[in-house]
């Protein structure tokens, strides 16, 4: 079995999980927070590189993670993962958490029930709990676990305050360069809700801002949060067969449709250029060759995939599933760095913009094919990314960018 780079250890500990003995965990998770939608349950981890690092969040907790041929071990020299197939080890770190996870903010919240750390840049959810899962009968995603979350592990709601203060701790201690507001399903899409936090974002701390909410049919908001400074969306239609969208998530179904988020896409696609905007998707659940489809039609809208890689996550009404294989995975994501590179999309430009909880576009270039169109591919991107530094920058000094 040849080694793996970093990028396919990653999708495999993703699809096996990570065995932790007893003795090791104490140690080391302390910084697994189950927030959001819950994909970043599992443990940090940095594997080292040659010429760079791969930030993986690896499922530890859920059930399938106990058969995982991946264990960690604690060795003197540092941490260990054994692949215990093959013997092979690949040396890792756990990030420690946040200093200032156990800070407070000036209205007595502690920041680490505010934000989390999913890999370099900071996550946030804004609002109440996702209505899909307050609504009789409940109409939540089959694979979320949101309501579980918001609330418990985290604030049910979020002073705009409290957040500005979060961001600017990871900023100052972490070099944080990239927020990301997401919210579930509320009466409207969560356009007017998000806003007040990226105008504190922008004009308060100075960072790149991302925002994932549920599509909204008037477009022109989104004109309005471009011109705010979102530099970031990400669209959650998760499943491109409409029949699986139909199953798995009654209340998109609906409450937003899945044209619904085809149009907000391609819309902030449009406007913000290539690269710039995420579909996201779910591989595992619907047959392969519709996630093939979905790559096809992001990548041809100019957008990138984030493909998350299904995790049963415990609680979730799919936690007896199991996660896909690593094969399956590989496939999918081969096939995703190639589309990116027939559709010019540029990937891996913002500085210091590393993701824990998906292989993302620039995690994937290790896996494309080795032609000489994927070769100057990989290297227009090297040299795009040197020379959007000063652009990036700019993006990020503190600015009062208006109401919305
Ligand atoms: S929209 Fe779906 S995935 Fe998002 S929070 Fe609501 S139930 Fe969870």
């Amino acid at each position: 079995m040849a080694r793996k780079n970093g990028c396919e250890l990653k999708i495999d500990l993703m699809c096996s999980g990570l065995r932790v003995p007893a003795l090791v965990t104490p140690a080391v998770s302390t910084g697994m927070r189950r927030t959001r939608a819950g994909l970043g349950s599992g443990l940090e981890l940095i594997v080292r590189g040659r010429s760079r690092d791969t930030h993986v969040n690896a499922p530890v907790t859920e059930r399938f993670a106990r058969s995982s041929p991946y264990r960690l071990e604690e060795r003197e020299d540092g941490l260990v993962i054994f692949d215990d197939r093959d013997g092979a080890r690949f040396t890792v770190e756990v990030p420690p958490p946040p200093a200032w996870y156990g800070s407070t903010t000036s209205r007595g919240t502690t920041m680490s029930r505010l934000g989390v750390m999913q890999g370099t840049y900071l996550a946030v959810y804004v609002g109440k709990v996702c209505s899909f899962w307050t609504m009789e009968p409940p109409k939540r995603c089959a694979f979320c676990t949101t309501g579980l979350n918001v609330g418990n592990a985290e604030e049910a709601e979020k002073a705009v305050e409290d957040i500005v203060e979060t961001a600017t701790a990871a900023k100052r201690e972490n070099g944080v360069t990239f927020v990301h507001f997401n919210s579930g399903f509320h009466s409207d899409s969560g356009v007017e809700l998000v806003a007040p936090y990226v105008r504190a974002i922008k004009r308060g701390v100075g960072a790149l801002v991302g925002v994932q909410l549920a599509p909204d049919p008037d477009l022109s908001k989104y004109d309005r949060l471009i011109d705010m400074g979102v530099e970031h969306f990400s669209f959650c239609y998760e499943f491109h067969d409409p029949d699986f969208f139909r199953k798995y998530l009654p209340g998109k179904d609906a409450h937003a449709t899945q044209k619904r988020f085809f149009d907000a896409m391609e819309h902030t696609a449009r406007r913000l250029g290539k690269g710039r905007v995420s579909g996201e998707i779910i591989a595992g659940i619907e047959p392969l060759e519709d996630t093939l489809r979905a790559i096809d039609y992001i990548t041809s809208a100019g957008a990138f995939p984030t493909i998350c890689i299904f995790r049963p996550l415990s609680g979730s009404d799919l936690e007896g599933r199991q996660p896909p294989s690593y094969a399956d995975m590989r496939a999918v994501f081969a096939y995703a760095a190639e589309a990116l590179r027939k559709n010019g999309v540029p990937v891996g430009l913002a500085p210091n913009l590393e993701v824990s909880i998906v292989p993302t576009p620039a995690d994937i270039l290790d896996l494309g094919p080795d032609t000489p169109e994927f070769r100057l591919f990989v290297l227009k991107n090297r040299l795009m990314k040197r020379a959007a530094w000063p652009y990036f920058r700019w993006r990020m000094r503190r600015h009062d960018p208006g109401a919305f």
